[in-house]
C-alpha cells in the first residue's frame, strides 16, 4: 500500500517533533517545513532520534510562492500547520511578524489547498489563548473568544479562516483548540520549562534565582505527546470539525513551582506579597524564586480550563498524563540536561 504523505510545518518545534514520531509509527512519509537559519534548529528531532527519517524543506510559510512549489513537488495527503510565532510575550513586541506568520501564513496554505484538485486534509493549530478572559470556568468549542494578545488575535483570524474555507470551499479543514501542553522538549522561554530548567540549574549552583511574572495565572497543562495523537485523530474522522483538547484541570504558576520543589525535595517557604512575593530555600535562606514585573503581559489571561467532552465522545481521545507525572518528567529531564552541560 502507498504510504500517506504528511506535511508538517513547524517541524522543528515541540509538537512538530512529537507529531513526526507519532506519524512515522503510523508509517507516514514526512515532509517537514523548517525556516532556514544559520544553525540547524532541529535538535528535538535529533533527541527523538528521527532526524534522518524525514525530508526537510527550508521554507518560511509567509512566502506563498515557495509553498506553491512545495505542493507541486509532493503528493500531499495531510497538512499539519504547526508553524507559528508561538510565544505570547514576543507577540506584544512583534505583532506584525506574529500576524504575518500566524494569520497570513495559514491563509497562504488554505489558498493553495483550495486550488488543488486532489483533496488535501488540513489541521490548524488553534489555541486556548483565543478564549482570553472568557469569564467562564470551563471553555469548550461554543465559548466566545476574547483574545488578549497579538498572538491570540492572529490565531483567531486563522481559526475563523479555516472555518470559512471549510464552509465555502468544502475543504477538509479542522481547528484543534489545544490548551497548554508541555514536555521536556518545550522551548526554554515558556514558563513551565523556564521553571523546571531554572530550578534544576539552581540546584546545581548554575543559576542563583528564577524570576517569573504572574504567579496566579492558571493554566490547563497537558503533555504534548498525548496531544499530537488528537491532531491526527481529528483528520481521520469523516466530517471535519473543531475540537478542544485539554485535561479539564488547571493549576497556577505557583502550584507548578510547588510541584517542582516537591519533586526536587527542596524545603521552601513563600514569603511577602504581590510583587515582593518570594520563595525561600529554607536550607540556606536564599531566595530562589522572585517576581519581575517585566514578565507580566500588558493584558493578562488569568484562567484557562478546557472542557474536552466533544473530543472524548467523537474522537475517543482523552489525556493520559496527569499534572504531577508531567512535572516529574520535565524536572528529571532538566536535571539530566544540567548535569551533562557545564554552563
Ligand atoms: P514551537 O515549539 O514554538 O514551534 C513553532 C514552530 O514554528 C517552530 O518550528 C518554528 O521554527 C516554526 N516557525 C515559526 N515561524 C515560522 C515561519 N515563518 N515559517 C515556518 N516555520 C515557522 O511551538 P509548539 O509548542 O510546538 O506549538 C505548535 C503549534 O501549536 C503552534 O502553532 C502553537 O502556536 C500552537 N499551540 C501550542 C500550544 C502549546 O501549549 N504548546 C497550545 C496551543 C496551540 P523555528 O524553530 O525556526 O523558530
Amino acid at each position: 500500500m502507498k504510504k500517506k504523505v504528511a506535511l508538517i510545518t513547524g517541524i522543528s518545534g515541540q509538537d512538530g517533533a512529537y507529531l513526526t514520531k507519532f506519524l512515522l509509527k503510523k508509517n507516514y512519509k514526512i515532509i517537514g517545513v523548517e525556516r532556514r537559519s544559520a544553525r540547524s534548529n532541529n535538535w528535538r528531532l535529533d533527541k527523538l532520534n528521527i532526524k534522518n527519517n524525514v525530508k526537510i524543506e527550508d521554507i518560511d510559510i509567509k512566502e506563498i510562492n515557495n509553498l506553491i512549489r512545495l505542493f507541486d513537488k509532493y503528493r500531499i495527503d495531510e497538512v499539519y500547520n504547526l508553524a507559528a510565532q508561538s510565544f505570547v510575550h514576543s507577540s506584544f513586541q512583534n505583532p506584525v511578524e506574529t500576524s504575518l506568520v500566524n494569520a497570513v501564513g495559514v491563509l497562504n496554505l488554505l489558498e493553495i489547498i483550495r486550488n488543488k484538485k486532489n483533496k488535501i486534509k488540513f489541521y490548524q493549530a488553534s489555541t486556548s489563548e483565543m478564549f482570553g478572559e472568557s469569564g467562564l470556568s470551563n471553555q469548550n468549542e461554543k465559548t466566545l473568544f476574547h483574545p488578549r494578545s497579538p498572538y491570540a488575535t492572529s490565531k483567531t483570524f486563522a481559526h475563523y479562516t479555516v472555518q470559512n474555507y471549510r464552509e465555502a470551499y468544502k475543504l477538509h479543514a479542522v481547528n484543534g483548540i489545544l490548551f497548554n501542553h508541555e514536555s521536556p522538549l518545550r522551548g526554554e522561554e515558556f514558563i513551565t520549562r523556564k521553571i523546571t530548567l531554572g530550578l534544576s540549574k539552581i540546584l546545581y549552583n548554575k543559576q542563583k534565582e528564577l524570576k517569573v511574572g504572574n504567579l496566579y495565572s492558571k493554566r490547563d497543562w497537558g503533555y504534548a505527546e498525548d496531544y499530537v495523537e488528537a491532531m491526527w485523530k481529528m483528520l481521520q474522522i469523516k466530517k471535519p470539525d473543531d475540537y478542544v483538547i485539554a485535561t479539564g484541570k488547571n493549576f497556577s504558576v505557583k502550584q507548578f513551582i510547588n510541584e517542582c520543589t516537591k519533586v526536587l525535595k527542596l524545603k521552601t517557604k513563600w514569603v511577602g506579597k504581590n510583587l515582593n512575593e518570594k520563595l525561600i530555600n529554607l536550607e540556606n535562606k536564599k531566595t530562589i524564586v522572585s517576581i519581575d514585573k517585566k514578565f507580566f503581559r500588558p493584558s493578562e489571561v488569568n484562567i484557562l480550563k478546557g472542557d474536552y467532552s466533544k473530543a472524548k465522545n467523537q474522537l475517543k481521545w482523552k489525556p493520559k498524563t496527569n499534572f504531577s507525572k508531567l512535572v516529574k518528567m520535565m524536572i528529571e529531564s532538566d536535571l539530566e540536561y544540567v548535569r551533562n552541560n557545564s554552563n
